[in-house]
């Protein structure tokens, strides 16, 4: 089969969920048993968003291949259980850098170099990247931003003269929103009218509309959606509100958004999609009543996004243990020894967040030594098993003002420290230790147990690691190394064997959890946290 190329706009208004639809349909295809992929473009200017903080972007991703990109690249591996790569996350940064680069090199041969064709067919270059590998039947490509942007243009030129050159191995799925205006009691369909026509414009007529709306659109609006928008009336799909992200393929697959793809594709149908897996999560989530209650500590808690794959990791984990999850923002910048008490008596668990820099630090030091002295089950993750590792140090090895270099250069006892390979990097985008590194664990160790196995791969962003000069006392101590690069020797797992679950993990296990494939650590965290809620209970 020829690669089919499904792009997919949004309009009226940003966050609509595009990533979410590009996911679910995704999700629909590779259950009819298609190779799928999906990748977003985005319009800034930055070459990745590894540079952006979490106020601006929430959450950056990572790659197994070591790229920092949009949290969208979350959603879509965790819906396909497909990893994603550099390849699937383009910036407008990324497109100039190339073609510029290619202008200094000669290679346009004296031609003036314009938005078009230059940026453009650097545009398609990278469109039809994946799709050229041979390894993918549907490539999905989410255009961010909205219709109308200034930053969008090149990309949707591009999408049209893609759409103009491949017929119907090209379609593309708009996404706008219908408005409930309370006032009047209506549901307004005047904005989608506006937005579609803004796509007409540039030369792009939709296939398909997905309407995000809180109501359910009538068969009318839909006929009148449809007539105006020149798009047949089974392509007009509402997106309405539901309690998970995890029900969208569902309601997409009711209204057949599949099959209306593969039809406009010319794909014969062949059987249904099988989907037995993901209802059988779906169920779980729905039959779960009991809760397990989940403290994560860390500064952005105010920010949905900006712990998103740790959220999502914990859900899933929480529904294979048949547990809802009550997760329960803490602010690490507020947190101090005369509350800490209060704040975390009541959780099952506590989670250390990831992060950068001092502000909020303290309040990590102070959770975790009550964690660690009320035995409450605590996963550090980077940040978290640094702040854990520097703790330990304070409190129990009794090593005053013990830190990271990271927070205080002049420490006496740098326990955490710059990796060598950092020393002499200046540049701040895309140098920190990225992506899947090997690690061999303890056998006999918690992780390993959770784990099922001593040899992993897992994700990394970071700087800075765990000071191997230490490594003796740590042990002797009660706080073990039990995971470690094979060849460079750099701790990636901190455990303490006597506590009930005490585990911090230099790495992201959260990027890698799936709903198919949840990850085991998380899956273990919870567990020891439903076991210390009956603990506790008894
Ligand atoms: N700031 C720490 C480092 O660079 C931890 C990074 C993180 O938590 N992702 O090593």
């Amino acid at each position: 089969m020829e690669t089919k190329y499904i792009f997919v706009t949004g309009g009226v208004v940003s966050s609509l969920g595009k990533g979410i639809i590009s996911s679910s349909l995704a999700c629909l295809l590779k259950a009819r048993g298609y190779r799928v992929t999906i990748q977003k473009f985005d319009p800034y200017i930055n070459i990745d968003p590894g540079t952006l903080n979490p106020y601006e972007h929430g959450e950056c991703y990572v790659t197994v291949d070591g790229h920092e990109a949009d949290l969208d690249l979350g959603h879509y591996e965790r819906f396909t259980n497909v990893p994603t790569t550099r390849a699937n996350n383009v910036t407008t940064g990324r497109i100039y850098q190339s073609v510029i680069d290619k202008e200094r090199r000669g290679d346009y041969l004296g031609k003036t170099v314009q938005i078009v064709p230059h940026i453009t067919d650097e545009i398609k270059r990278n469109v039809k990247y994946l799709g050229n590998t041979g390894n993918f039947d549907f490539v999905i490509t989410e255009i961010g931003g909205t219709v109308g942007d200034i930053e969008s243009l090149p990309y949707l030129e591009s999408v049209r003269q893609l759409r103009w050159e491949l017929g119907s191995n090209a379609l593309c799925i708009h996404l706008t929103y219908v408005p409930y205006i309370a006032a009047a009691k209506e549901l307004k369909t005047k904005p989608t009218q506006h937005s579609v026509k803004q796509l007409q414009e540039v030369g792009i007529q939709p296939d398909v509309l997905v309407l995000r709306t809180e109501k359910d659109i009538t068969p009318e609006m839909r006929r009148k959606i449809a007539l105006f928008c020149n798009v047949s009336p089974e392509a007009v799909i509402q997106s309405i509100d539901v309690n998970s992200i995890y029900k969208v393929p569902i309601k997409m697959h009711e209204q057949h958004l599949d099959e209306i793809v593969l039809r406009k594709m010319c794909v014969p149908i062949e059987c249904e999609p099988h989907m037995d897996p993901w209802m059988a999560f779906l169920s779980k989530m729905d039959a779960a009543t009991e809760t397990v209650t989940i403290g994560l500590v860390g500064k952005y808690v105010e920010l949905q996004d900006a712990y998103k794959s740790i959220n999502e990791s914990l859900f899933q984990a929480a529904t294979y243990n048949d547990r809802k999850l009550r997760l329960v923002y803490i602010h690490s910048e507020r947190l101090t020894s005369a509350d800490v008490a209060d704040k975390l008596a009541d959780m099952d668990g506590v989670i250390i967040a990831p992060g950068f820099g001092q502000r909020g630090i303290d309040g990590k030091f102070v959770a975790l030594r009550y964690c660690r002295e009320h035995d409450i089950p605590t996963f550090g993750i980077c940040l978290g098993m640094q702040c854990m590792v520097i703790e330990f140090a304070r409190n129990v090895l009794g090593l005053e003002g013990a830190n990271s270099t990271e927070m205080d250069h002049a420490t006496l006892y740098n326990v955490i420290d710059l990796m060598e390979e950092q020393k002499s990097i200046s540049n701040m985008g895309g140098t920190m230790r990225l992506g899947a590194y090997d690690c061999r664990l303890i056998s006999g160790s918690r992780v390993a147990e959770a784990y099922g196995k001593t040899e992993i791969k897992e994700r990394h962003r970071h700087r800075f690691e765990f000071n191997n000069d230490y490594r003796n006392r740590f042990e002797a101590a009660g706080m073990k190394c039990v995971g470690e690069n094979p060849t460079t020797h750099l701790v990636e797992v901190v455990e303490m064997p006597d506590k009930r679950w005490f585990i911090g993990t230099q790495y992201h296990p959260e990027y890698s959890s799936t709903v198919l494939s949840p990850h085991p650590l998380f899956i273990s965290f919870i567990r020891a946290a439903i076991a210390y809620k009956a603990d506790r209970e008894k």
